[in-house]
């Protein structure tokens, strides 16, 4: 049975809920979707002013009767920080309760991906972040990790894109660096979980995520909860093989998608047929753009199997909606129309009609975001919490 103190935890959130997802609202607007009286709104904002997390914002005139109060959700009640791994490069940010960013850090890793380089880079994110939060009340740090990570211990393994890596403790390093314990989950969850909190994307009926970037991952979720597979982990759909006897692949097998698709595929593609060993992502990107023969075909080939590899997908479960996020947008709406033509080709005829393609706006800082979501996600969820932390 549900007790009282319940109904008014859970009224308190569900009004939050809606605070979160307004820039404002009146109260008599707050009441009617919360389908409660006067007086229960009322002792709801009371409580969350109290807490200092609600504001008013004056009256607004209403057509006829009474002028209506404006209350808002005060998003800078806390702070989150949200550190996005790569292979490649660390993204961090700093954001408030509906997912601003407030400070943003990146880092880009140079040839050799040594541990130390890795630890140094995040090191002096962590140092700025920090800096940037001193003195306001913090959610907490979640992190976004690129390989698998083995249950409790959070450690990483089969980190194939950065092999000096394997078995680093990434909850250690944390813990003992700063005394926080982190909220640690996959780049793929993370963000598609920025997806689902701040973007109000997939949050109705069956999605599926895709990041394609260095790696490539998949994640499902249905009206709005991700799908996790065992200890929290998203999969290896940049493992799933696509030719048995194709390119070896950094995990040790042959012709995984990653061996086609991945950002690192098309690289070292380009870089043979080319012989300019130096060239970088920006280059093939541009010389993509500029219609470049040479690079046009080997780009194209990679959009047509990652093409496939998403139809495989959706005719797999039928989604009501994908959406497309990662580095692998920097090359433009070429590359994705060639993707979406082939979707056409292969999905079956009912499965498309109706599906809803997107890609991401905002991808470079998805994963931090997705991760700073994770401790955000308290102050929505968890009455005990709010009351706790505001004291
Ligand atoms: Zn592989």
């Amino acid at each position: 049975m549900l007790k009282l103190k319940n109904i008014k935890f859970r009224n308190t959130l569900a009004a939050l809920d809606i605070l979160r997802k307004h820039d404002f609202i009146s109260r008599v607007e707050l009441a009617a979707k919360l389908n409660c009286d006067g007086t229960t709104v009322t002792r709801i904002t009371r409580d969350l002013i109290s807490k200092g997390l609600l504001k008013t914002e004056g009256m607004a005139d209403s057509t006829g009767g009474r002028p209506r109060e404006i209350v808002k959700l005060n998003a800078e009640w806390a702070n989150a920080i949200g550190i996005g791994l790569d292979p490649d490069f660390i993204t961090g940010v700093s954001a408030n309760l509906k997912g601003k960013i407030l400070v943003r850090e990146q880092v880009f890793f140079g040839g050799k991906k040594s541990g130390k380089e890795f630890t140094d880079a995040l090191k002096i994110i962590m140092e700025r972040l920090l800096a940037s939060c001193r003195g306001k009340r913090l959610t907490g740090i979640g992190v976004a990790a690129f390989g698998t990570f083995s249950g409790k211990e959070q450690i990483l393994e089969n980190v194939v894109n950065y092999p000096a890596l394997e078995k680093f403790n990434i909850y250690d390093f944390f813990k003992s660096g700063y005394s926080i314990a982190p909220e640690i989950t996959d780049i793929t969850i993370a963000g598609a979980m920025n997806e689902i909190w701040f973007n109000d994307n997939g949050r109705k009926g069956n999605c599926l995520f895709f990041n394609v970037g260095s790696g490539i991952g998949c994640v499902p979720a249905i009206d709005g909860n991700i799908v996790f597979g065992r200890y929290s982990h998203a999969g290896e759909f940049g493992h799933t093989i696509y030719h048995p006897d194709g390119d070896k692949c950094a995990c040790g097998r042959k012709g995984c998608l990653e061996t086609f698709s991945s950002i690192n595929a098309i690289l070292k593609k380009v870089r043979k047929k080319t012989g300019e060993r130096s060239l970088d992502f920006s280059d093939v990107t541009s010389r993509y753009l500029d219609g470049n023969a040479e690079v046009t075909g080997i780009v194209n080939e990679a959009a047509k199997c990652l093409g496939t590899a998403i139809a495989n997908q959706v005719n797999f479960l039928m989604p009501d909606e994908i959406l497309i996020s990662g580095e692998i947008l920097k090359l433009g709406e070429k590359f994705y129309n060639v993707i979406k033509k082939t979707m056409e080709e292969y999905v079956f005829p009912v499965f498309m009609k109706n599906l809803v393609i997107k890609k991401s706006e905002a991808w470079e800082e998805a994963s931090a975001l997705g991760a700073a979501s994770l401790t955000i996600r308290k102050v929505f969820e968890d009455y005990e919490y709010i009351n706790e932390i505001s004291d």
